[in-house]
């Protein structure tokens, strides 16, 4: 039996929710968001995987680069762009997609020659004040790059949004005006919505949508479960009971002994902590599944090891399995027990768990 904690990824499910993607946004292309190795998922599996999206998306060149040595073919969008020489001609190779948001990217590729037109994106910052290119410049911008040679086809235009996982807010629908605005003539390709704005917003589904979290079976949207929503949880963390132990009234539990055992309990132990990516500010009472049934966590998450109160199980044993989330445990609960998102704890399983991939049912 093995001690290490497993990342189940079910393939079956990952299809599912961008088969849901296609539903809400029908008229849209997909690129199906893997950056940060695919949400924890595996970036080269998920993108292989999601044989059925029209392109993929990453932050960097160099994920791009690993796509692509990996086999995939798809059109490949680079949402940081290219900062570098090395990186832009990296690009170039490969045939990717960058995303221009600053006036330095533009002087490059203006900069160096090539046979090797590049297929390019301009990030238009519509309020989120993070990246892109002020909504007047764009204009001019559009006009330069269109007369440059080192360009192939019509360039596209991006924006991201910033409050679309709020579905009363207005904001969202003034930053699809503004992209909007810009293209009057209807003559480029427009890309908007990310998962909340794919699910709550209509608007956002222009011609490129940009989902990530939905696809791995998160909910994006403030008060709404991803059940609710339709969407199938991709990864089940899991490990298991290393120690089942008999404490006493009164026994404190754990690194600074802020759990107090208040009667003679069974504590079970798990094989999992922050050092495999489970949130050290999950506090007492977050749930974990021992077997099929809720238990909560107890005292403070150390580095290789979780204690749960088994008081109500029926015969909790060494060896037992425990989920941490997944299927019956979304990780959006843990992440609001924990004070985070669920992309953060989704992302930062680390290399210390085996991953599983079970491509069907
Ligand atoms: C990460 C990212 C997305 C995907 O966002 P989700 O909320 O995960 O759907 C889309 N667009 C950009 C620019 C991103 O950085």
């Amino acid at each position: 039996m093995q001690i290490r904690p497993r990342a189940i990824i079910d393939h079956v499910a990952l299809r599912h929710n961008l088969a849901l993607v296609r539903r809400h946004a029908p008229d849209s292309r997909v690129w199906a968001v893997v950056k940060a190795n695919g949400y924890g998922h595996g970036m080269v599996p998920v993108g292989t995987s999601l044989e059925a999206a029209d392109g993929l998306a990453v932050a960097r060149v160099e994920e791009g680069v690993r796509l692509r040595e990996a086999g995939i073919t798809k059109p490949i969008l680079v949402m940081e762009g290219f900062l570098l020489d090395e990186e832009l001609a990296a690009a170039r190779e490969h045939g990717l997609e960058p995303v221009l948001h600053q006036p330095g990217q533009v002087a490059l590729l203006e900069r160096t020659r090539t046979t090797r037109p590049l297929r390019v994106w301009i990030k238009v910052d519509t309020g989120m004040h993070r990246l892109g290119f002020d909504p007047r410049e764009v204009p001019d911008l559009l006009v330069r790059l269109n007369a440059d040679p080192g360009i192939a086809g019509s360039v596209g235009l991006m924006t991201h949004l910033a409050q679309a996982d709020d579905p009363h807010g207005r904001f969202t629908q003034l930053q699809c005006d503004r992209l909007r605005a810009l293209d009057p003539a209807a003559k480029h390709d427009l890309s908007i919505g990310n998962s909340a704005g794919i699910l709550a917003f209509p608007a956002s589904c222009t011609h490129w949508v940009r989902p990530g979290i939905m696809l791995y079976g998160a909910s994006p949207l403030h008060g709404r479960t991803a059940a609710e929503l339709g969407l199938r949880p991709v990864m089940r963390l899991e490990t298991r009971l290393i120690a089942v132990r008999a404490l006493l009234r009164g026994n404190r539990i754990g690194y600074g002994g802020t759990y107090v055992c208040p009667e003679d309990m069974p504590v079970g132990v798990a094989a999992i902590g922050y050092g495999d990516g489970y949130p050290h500010h999950a506090p007492t009472g977050t749930p974990v599944l021992v077997g099929e049934r809720r238990a909560p966590l107890v005292g403070r998450v150390s580095m290789d090891m979780i204690s749960i109160d088994l008081r109500g199980l029926p015969d909790p044993a060494v060896g037992d399995p425990v989920t941490l989330w997944g299927a019956g445990l979304p990780v959006d609960e843990i992440a609001e027990w924990a004070c985070t998102i669920p992309y953060e704890l989704l992302c930062r399983v680390t290399a210390r768990v085996q991953m599983e991939h079970r491509l069907k049912h």
